[in-house]
């Protein structure tokens, strides 16, 4: 092909994705507005797409950029100078170390666990999956949703030596509320134990929150009890992706995070993080993008962003039909709606009009809902989005609740995905409207029945389903 039908070509597959810029996609990506940001991580991006963070010493360039960023985190999140820190892909990659790095510290604990809140995030489970570490999960207040530090303070004792991490959010991701930090923290240091703040999606939002004047409990390393922090900088700090900042309070607590494999006749390897060769060109990009906007330019961010989300709460507080599950903390806002309407077909209404919205699926005693994560670049658009929640919240009662099949329901609890084949799967997926039961699937335009099938399918049986539609998906 030549160069220009490349390009050509690139462009149209671009044109059936999501929006990444002009704020009306709210989920999945960020944007600050900043057309001079942009251009700058894009061109720091494709200067360093080719070296190698494999060999710091081969690519100094990249150790002296990763050293920046930390130092630039460090105050932030009120570290000390001991703090030390890796860039690492994203977020789950940060979870995926801390997790690690928490269970080889403890090397002869014989069923290693993880106490955690119920509400954080799946790469908790991820990591629990891939290293063998059991993740306990604790029901979190019915009412703020945020983590109970007497609850997990029981499970610390319960599980007693087997402990090998504790760990809560500022703020979760699904209703972005920040944990009581401070009142666990204070358990897990009683008891010696690791802490991990997940502030994947916080971490770049709160602390010019808090010098704004909102109300931000401590959450960072002025607490005590706290020895590791995750920070996704591809969210709030509005890089590339491909980047986030995983923190140690001290390199003692680092160490283990490290791999070093001098055990076959190659170079020794030696690497600060799971992956060995990697691409220099999103921390290149984080490096300029951060230098850039700076603490002056995230705090005007942080500012825009959280008065488009005050904005965006008022203008809900004003609808009928739909309600906050609890108020934010932050810039992440959790919406259900009353019994006249469903999320699924609200999500289906938005896009419809140009919105992305995300929805969630129901979860022990909580009620599906709908996640919206506010960007600064959303923030001047609150107006628009008011009126297009109000009329796809229209739609959706005109349409009424969707209702799921007696008979399907009652199916999809008795199903046991561990004995389903192949074909039963096929069958599975086109009676959810995925499929045509031949091994071939199709996402629908219209999402809302599917995911109310979904919904009520019990967690295990919809993993198992929608592992089987990735499967076909990417044949
Ligand atoms: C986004 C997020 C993660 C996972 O990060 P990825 O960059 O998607 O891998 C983990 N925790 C929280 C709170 C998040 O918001």
């Amino acid at each position: 092909m030549s160069t220009d039908d490349i390009l050509q070509r690139l462009e149209e597959l671009r044109a059936h994705d999501l929006p990444t810029h002009g704020g009306r996609t709210l989920a999945y990506v960020y944007d600050s507005g900043l057309a001079d940001a942009d251009e700058l991580g894009k061109r720091a991006l494709a200067m360093y797409a080719s070296t190698n963070g494999l060999d710091p010493t081969a690519f100094p360039s990249l150790l002296a950029m990763e050293k920046d960023l930390v130092a630039f985190a460090r105050p932030l999140l009120h570290g000390s100078d001991d703090v030390v820190g890796s860039v690492t892909s994203g977020g789950t990659e940060s979870i995926l170390l801390a997790v690690q790095a928490a269970r080889d510290a403890r090397p002869g604990t014989t069923a290693p666990v993880m106490i955690v809140p119920t509400t954080i995030h799946a790469a908790f489970t991820k990591a629990a999956h891939y290293f063998g570490v059991e993740r306990i999960s604790i029901d979190v207040d019915p009412t703020t949703k945020r983590a109970d530090p007497a609850a997990m303070a029981a499970a610390m004792d319960t599980y007693g030596e087997r402990v090998v991490l504790v760990a809560a959010s500022a703020p979760s991701y699904a209703h972005g509320v920040v944990d009581p930090i401070g009142a666990i923290g204070a358990e897990t240091q009683r008891r010696g134990l690791r802490l991990h703040v997940d502030a994947c999606i916080g971490g770049w939002v709160l602390p010019w929150a808090e010098r704004l004047g909102h109300p931000v409990e401590p959450w960072d390393f002025r607490v005590p009890g706290v020895t590791s922090i995750s920070a996704d900088l591809h969210k709030y700090a509005y890089t590339p992706k491909g980047v986030s900042l995983l923190l140690h309070a001290t390199p003692d607590l680092r160490r283990s995070q490290f791999f070093a494999s001098a055990d076959w006749p190659g170079y020794t390897m030696l690497n600060a993080t799971t992956q060995s060769t990697k691409s220099g060109g999103p921390l290149a990009a984080a490096w300029a993008v951060v230098s850039l906007i700076g603490d002056a330019g995230y705090l005007d961010l942080v500012r825009t962003t959280l008065d488009g989300t005050a904005a965006l709460v008022a203008g809900i507080d004003e609808q009928e039909h739909v309600r906050l599950v609890t108020r934010p903390d932050s810039s992440l806002v959790t919406l259900e709606t009353d019994a006249s309407c469903d999320v699924f077909t609200i999500s289906d209404e938005m896009l419809a009009r140009g919105w992305f919205v995300q929805p969630q699926m129901s979860f022990r005693d909580m009620p599906a809902s709908l996640h919206l994560t506010v960007c600064a670049a959303t923030a001047p658009a609150v107006p628009e989005f008011l009126t297009a929640l109000a009329e796809s919240v229209a739609a959706a009662v005109t349409a009424g609740p969707i209702a799921v099949d007696d008979g399907l329901r009652a199916a999809a609890v008795s199903i046991d995905p561990a004995t389903l084949d192949d074909e039963a799967f096929d069958g599975l997926l086109a009676l959810a409207g995925l499929g045509s039961g031949t091994g071939e699937v199709t996402v629908p335009e219209r999402m809302a029945p599917v995911n109310a099938l979904l919904d009520v399918a019990p967690p295990a049986l919809r993993e198992a389903l929608l592992i089987a539609f990735l499967d076909r998906l990417s044949r």
